[in-house]
């Protein structure tokens, strides 16, 4: 099984990463955690690239493609020998991400991710995505909170909304495989949520 675990900013996508680890332990599930950009070495080079800040603009299509080069190694080198031995892998962020971050909040071309997606990706979509779903007013308080902040967080209220809107978007257009998993609640009422769908997929 293949699962994705998408959020934004404050989503709680770290603590819900130890949660779905800690279930596939319990129910000795052989599992590959991994993240986006990301996931093997050539990819986490490429994710320094992109998510370092610089003077330099960075060119929409560039983002894009660097994105989608690290994916490219990360599904060839990583995600796809893992399935194909049946183990399970789960990745923070993937794909929606790409729509999300650099299309809907940067502008990037819709049809350019289409085209990318359908080269790169092809028919190695997760079998669920995990939306944690969250007001951006509610994850900025919690980010807030944090004590450590991975990154200083430089967007404004309006990307963060915009990557709320995207994220929802993509989840109403593809619930079949896009779980929204409401992230305002409790820890146990979010935990709740993601053991059902961990449950449903285990069974299918
Ligand atoms: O929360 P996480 O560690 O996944 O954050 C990584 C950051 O990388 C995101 O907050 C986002 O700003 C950025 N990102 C991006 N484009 C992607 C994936 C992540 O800009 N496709
Ligand atoms: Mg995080």
């Amino acid at each position: 099984k293949f699962i994705s675990l998408e959020g934004g900013e404050g989503s709680g996508k770290t603590t819900a990463i130890h949660f779905i680890q800690k279930w596939l332990e319990s129910h000795n599930i052989p599992y590959l955690m991994t993240r986006e950009p990301g996931g093997t070495p050539l990819s986490e080079e490429i994710r320094q690239l992109i998510l370092t800040p610089r003077e330099e603009t960075v060119n929409d299509v560039t983002e894009l493609l660097l994105v989608f080069a690290a994916r490219a190694q990360h599904l060839s080198e990583k995600i796809q020998p893992a399935l194909e031995k049946g183990i399970w892998v789960i990745s923070d962020r993937f794909l929606d991400s790409s729509y999300v971050y650099q299309g809907k909040a940067r502008g990037g071309d819709f049809a350019m991710l289409d085209q990318l997606a359908t080269w790169v990706v092809g028919d190695n979509k997760p079998d669920a995505t995990l939306l944690l779903d969250i007001s951006v007013e509610l994850g900025q308080e919690r980010v807030v909170q944090r004590q450590h902040q991975d990154r200083l967080d430089k967007e404004s209220l309006s990307f963060h909304q915009k990557v709320r809107d995207g994220f929802l978007e993509r989840a109403n257009a593809d619930p079949e495989r896009i779980k929204i998993v409401d992230a305002s609640l409790s820890l146990e009422a979010v935990q709740k949520q993601i053991e059902e769908q961990l449950l449903q997929l285990n069974n299918a």
